[in-house]
């Protein structure tokens, strides 16, 4: 138990804040396990329904919920803005002690969450869900994961534990922290790693998806990728300073070396072919390295817009008492 907890208490409100985006039959499902998990633990809570820009009933749906039981509320975003700043706008809307982050599909499993509230109340800030295998994941998903983390960790200053997702439990304390946090690029998981503060695992396993299909793609998960190292690393930006110096190093030597053997041995015939290649080699790392500074700039120039996370359309609820 880590020294010096604040102290938690004694009957905590938890809120779930829980991204949906199109999940009209996964939603029920949701509600009837958490409720019968939380009622069970005997836990007080609020379910925080974001939905992100849903284009079927889930709306209505959530709206119906939301008029039959004062424990619900929804905030609806005015279109998909991406899961993370759906729980950004999450975020800003808990009013719990202690704020649980999970996904709807029921591949978080809320039977885990009296688990995380017992770790909560022994003092830790951070208690997150650290996924035991990726059995649930296919073959390839798990090998480009593990290629992320590797790279993620061997260049950003933040440490990310590689086996957590999203599904987390956060104190009050971790949610303001979040909140200061300005950025328009949010790749949570390395927030919730930058912000620190007393962190543990929970190792639990994913489960396939309850209904619904998955919203991710290969293509997505790869700007997801890119998002996160550069929000967390300027490594790719520095590198080729380096890469410059060796290459420039290299042809100093090379130069020396022809003049040397031109002294020597007299005038050699040009040699075409290495010029091409050496050509070609140098054209592509220029391209690679604009590309890169291109993706910064991108983002700055994102980040210096300095549009809102989010906007919301419609929220559902009991009105907020606590201000
Ligand atoms: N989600 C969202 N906005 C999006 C994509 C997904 O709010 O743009 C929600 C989705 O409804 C679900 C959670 O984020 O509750 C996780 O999405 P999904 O299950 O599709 O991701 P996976 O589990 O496949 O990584
Ligand atoms: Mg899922």
């Amino acid at each position: 138990m880590p020294a010096e907890a604040r102290p938690r208490p004694a009957d905590p409100l938890l809120t779930l804040v829980v991204p949906v985006l199109n999940e009209e039959q996964a939603v029920p499902l949701f509600l009837d396990a958490v409720v019968a998990v939380l009622e069970g633990a005997g836990l007080r809570f609020e379910l925080l329904f974001v939905d992100d820009g849903s284009t079927d009933g889930t709306v209505a749906l959530l709206a119906r919920l939301a008029a039959a039981d004062r424990r619900i509320r929804v905030v609806a975003l005015s279109r998909n803005f991406g899961k993370e700043a759906a729980m950004s706008a999450g975020l800003d809307r808990a009013r719990g002690d202690a704020v649980v982050l999970i996904d709807v599909d029921l591949q978080d499993p809320p039977e885990l969450i009296p688990t995380l509230v017992a770790r909560w109340r022994e003092g830790y800030e951070v208690v997150y869900g650290s996924r035991a295998d990726r059995s649930s994941d296919t073959a390839l998903k798990r090998m480009t994961a593990g290629w992320f983390y590797g790279a993620f960790n061997r260049v950003a200053n933040t440490r990310i534990p590689p086996d957590a997702g999203d599904f987390r439990l956060v104190d009050r304390a971790v949610v303001e922290a979040l909140r200061r946090l300005p950025e328009r690029g949010r790749f949570m998981k390395g927030l919730f790693a930058w912000v620190g503060f007393r962190t543990v695992g929970v190792p639990f396993e994913r489960a396939e998806r309850a209904a619904g299909e998955s919203k991710w793609n290969y293509w997505r998960l790869w700007n997801f990728a890119l998002d996160g190292i550069t929000s967390f690393s300027t490594v790719p930006l520095r590198v080729w300073t380096y890469l410059g110096a060796v290459i420039a190093l290299l042809s100093f030597l090379y130069a020396m070396f022809i003049v040397v053997r031109v002294l020597v041995l007299g005038i050699d015939l040009p040699g075409y072919p290495s010029m091409m290649a050496v050509l070609l080699f140098l054209g592509g790392v220029q391209l690679l390295s604009l590309g890169v500074i291109g993706e910064y700039l991108g983002r700055l120039f994102v980040e210096v817009k300095g549009r809102p996370l989010y906007l919301v359309a419609r929220e559902i609820g009991p009105p907020d008492t606590e201000h």
